[in-house]
């Protein structure tokens, strides 16, 4: 494969051209099936999050996903639960059997979170953070990692081999969007990054329709379109009550367009051959 830079060795799909499977709970990210990962931007509350997640769950997501210490751009929005939100996502995980996802700020937050749950999740934000990225390949939980908003491809993938580097292969590559000149949609959600990272790197990739247009109309669009061009995963915003969400309910769906949005992803897997696990 050609290209203008050099894939980083550790990441490159020539060590491993089968592709890399990260195995959570019984669920093969990276494998023929395709996972999907659904729940709210935030742990708000115990009623919001059990109810979302009993439903996602219903609707087949097998990875619950919710944030417990919150990115947000103002320091007045809703920062998150903190240990309080682990503690509910892991109640909630032990009923429905799902695993969790769940972002980490810092280093000092990895080990806490890593109690609770299944995958640690990098941000956009934290990208490149390369403290971050080293405390992560040392843990031996897989983790998730958000293509940053200003990143190129090549700079990805230079994360994602920090945590390589580190020892930890267990790495699931997330695009998210980026920043462009456009406006109307929240980012520009780079879908011919999948093909791409899938040809140049060994590791599974996944796409967040959700951050990637900001749109809760434009999800069931955008997370057809990944699943047709390649991606092992979507991972999506649902909310029990969207219009109450504190954060990001505008691109969040409801349990019933969710629940509509899964068999339609079930028809486009099909068609390329793959099935939603
Ligand atoms: C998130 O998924 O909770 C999130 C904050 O997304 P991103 O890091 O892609 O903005
Ligand atoms: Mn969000």
């Amino acid at each position: 494969m050609k290209t203008n830079f050099n894939v980083p060795v550790k990441v490159n799909r020539s060590t491993k051209p089968d592709g890399t499977i990260v195995s959570v709970k019984g669920t093969d990210l990276g494998g023929k099936g395709i996972v999907i990962i659904a729940g709210p931007c935030a742990v708000e509350n115990r009623e919001q999050l059990f109810a979302t997640a009993r439903s996602v769950c219903k609707s087949g997501a097998r990875i619950l996903r919710g944030g417990a210490f919150k990115p947000r751009s103002s320091p007045y929005n809703f920062q998150g639960l903190g240990e309080e939100g682990l503690k509910l996502l892991k109640e909630i995980s032990m009923e429905t059997g799902q695993a969790v996802v769940t972002e980490v700020m810092d280093t000092r937050q990895i080990d806490l979170v890593s109690e609770y749950t299944d995958i640690l999740q990098i941000g956009s934000r934290n990208m490149q953070n390369y403290p971050l990225l080293k405390e992560a390949g040392k843990s031996r939980k897989p983790v998730l990692l958000k293509r940053g908003m200003m990143a190129t491809i090549e700079e990805f993938l230079l994360a994602a081999e920090y945590i390589l580097d580190q020892g930890n292969y267990h790495v699931i590559l997330c695009e998210r969007g980026i920043r462009t000149f456009e406006t109307s949609t929240r980012n520009t959600l780079d879908l011919s990054a999948v093909p791409m990272l899938k040809q140049l790197s060994h590791l599974p990739v996944i796409v967040d329709p959700s951050h990637g247009t900001g749109l809760r109309w434009m999800v069931p669009s955008m997370a057809k379109a990944a699943i047709a061009a390649g991606a092992d995963g979507l991972i999506m915003e649902v909310h029990y009550d969207p219009e109450k969400a504190l954060c990001d309910g505008q691109q969040s769906l409801s349990p019933d367009e969710f629940g509509i949005l899964m068999a339609d992803l079930r028809k486009i897997a099909s068609a390329i051959g793959r099935e939603i696990l």
